[in-house]
């Protein structure tokens, strides 16, 4: 059965709302799921396919959107032809056919057309990306082929966060990173990486999942300490690198960061703006995101459009230098870095907006 398409907003080119949302559903797989395109100036609107339990339609889509408009933000400012979406999807209740639901969903990307590049993010997988391709050549994130990049885009994001990480405690603790104490939050496809990338920079590792065999594994593996989920964010570290969901740092829980350095792949990791300014105050200099986790979306791109694995690794090891610019821009305009990040990538978007508006006429 063809998914059924419902839209709930169209059309709308403001920057901050979503060009288009997607109901997408299909009972006889059980999909149940949403596809926010936020922005399509750049480009097709790209991001992960996120598979994860939600209680409500609402929560679901709120995620998607807030999640479609990082993707718009990281895109322009990784200075990628491509705009921003996200596809979000409610993992079923009960038992359900994984590869039929997955078949599906590339049915529901193919009728866009183009418009929605998907790949893997949080609960998704290589073999997923498979089962969508069956029906659509508009996902990333497949076996690679050639020179093609492709594969999980874990160690890219991974290898732009550990770059970011290096500016940031340069610029705020003037120390490399092989002197300092990181706490990660998160060991799945990311948090693994980075915590091998920064072991093999020397740097001393603090970890916590929600899985405990993760940790203890990584922790002799790494001669690192496993720290209790509820203890990672106020460890006693210079670093705190969220890895894991989003909503980590809330007014209530910033409280008791001790790390001086925010750097990680989580998105959406600010519960609100007003918390990034709070960071700021406190002297926390907090890593945007979208900004530092470009890597994996780095990857995808070069495997949309056709890039060398040299032109992609190229562009992820600018990573530090870009965030590198954020924070020029935020201490000059004297803002903190979110804001700056903020800034920059809607004005480029507005750029790009009128740009297009001119070649109309
Ligand atoms: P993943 O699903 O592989 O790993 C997430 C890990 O976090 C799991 O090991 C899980 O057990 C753990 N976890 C969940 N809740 C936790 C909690 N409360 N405390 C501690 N650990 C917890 O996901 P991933 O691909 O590694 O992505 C991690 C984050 O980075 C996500 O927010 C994702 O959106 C973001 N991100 C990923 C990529 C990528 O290339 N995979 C790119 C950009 C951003």
């Amino acid at each position: 059965m063809i998914p059924v398409f419902k839209t709930v907003v169209s059309n709308s080119r403001e920057v901050d709302s979503p060009e288009d949302i997607q109901m997408v559903s299909d009972s006889a797989s059980s999909l149940d799921g949403v596809i926010v395109i936020h922005s399509t100036v750049l480009g097709p609107a790209a991001g992960g396919c996120r598979f994860w339990t939600y209680d409500t339609a609402h929560d679901m889509v709120g995620d998607g959107v807030r999640l479609a408009q990082g993707m718009s933000f990281k895109n322009a400012i990784a200075g990628l032809p491509l705009g921003g979406g996200k596809a979000v999807i409610r993992r079923p209740a009960s038992a359900f056919d994984r590869l039929a639901l997955f078949r599906a969903f590339g049915q529901a990307i193919e009728k866009l057309g183009g418009r929605y590049i998907t790949a893997e993010d949080v609960g998704t997988s290589v073999d997923d990306m498979i089962a969508i391709a069956e029906s659509t050549r508009h996902v990333a994130g497949l076996p690679p082929r050639g020179d093609r990049p492709g594969g999980d885009p874990s160690p890219s994001t991974a290898r732009s966060v550990l770059l970011s990480m290096e500016t940031a405690v340069e610029y705020r603790l003037d120390r490399p990173l092989g002197e300092c104490k990181v706490a990660i939050q998160g060991l799945g496809h990311v948090g693994t990486a980075l915590a091998r990338m920064l072991h093999a920079a020397g740097a001393r590792l603090l970890l916590a999942d929600v899985v405990p065999e993760k940790v203890n594994q990584l922790a002799v593996e790494l001669n690192a300490t496993a720290v209790p989920i509820d203890e990672i964010l106020s460890a006693d570290a210079d670093v705190f690198a969220p890895c894991a969901l989003g909503g980590v740092l809330s007014e209530a829980s910033i409280r008791a960061l001790r790390a001086r350095v925010v750097c990680g792949a989580a998105n959406n990791q600010l519960n609100t703006d007003d918390v990034g300014d709070r960071l700021a105050e406190m002297g926390i200099l907090y890593a945007p995101d979208y900004v530092v986790n470009a890597g994996g979306i780095i990857n995808v791109a070069a495997e949309q459009l056709g890039w060398s694995r040299d032109k992609a690794a190229r562009l992820v090891e600018e990573t530090g230098q870009r965030f590198a610019k954020v924070l020029e821009v935020a201490a000059k305009k004297k803002l903190a870095p979110h804001r700056a990040a903020g800034e920059l990538a809607r004005r480029i978007i507005a750029e790009a907006t009128s740009e297009k508006v001119r070649e109309q006429r």
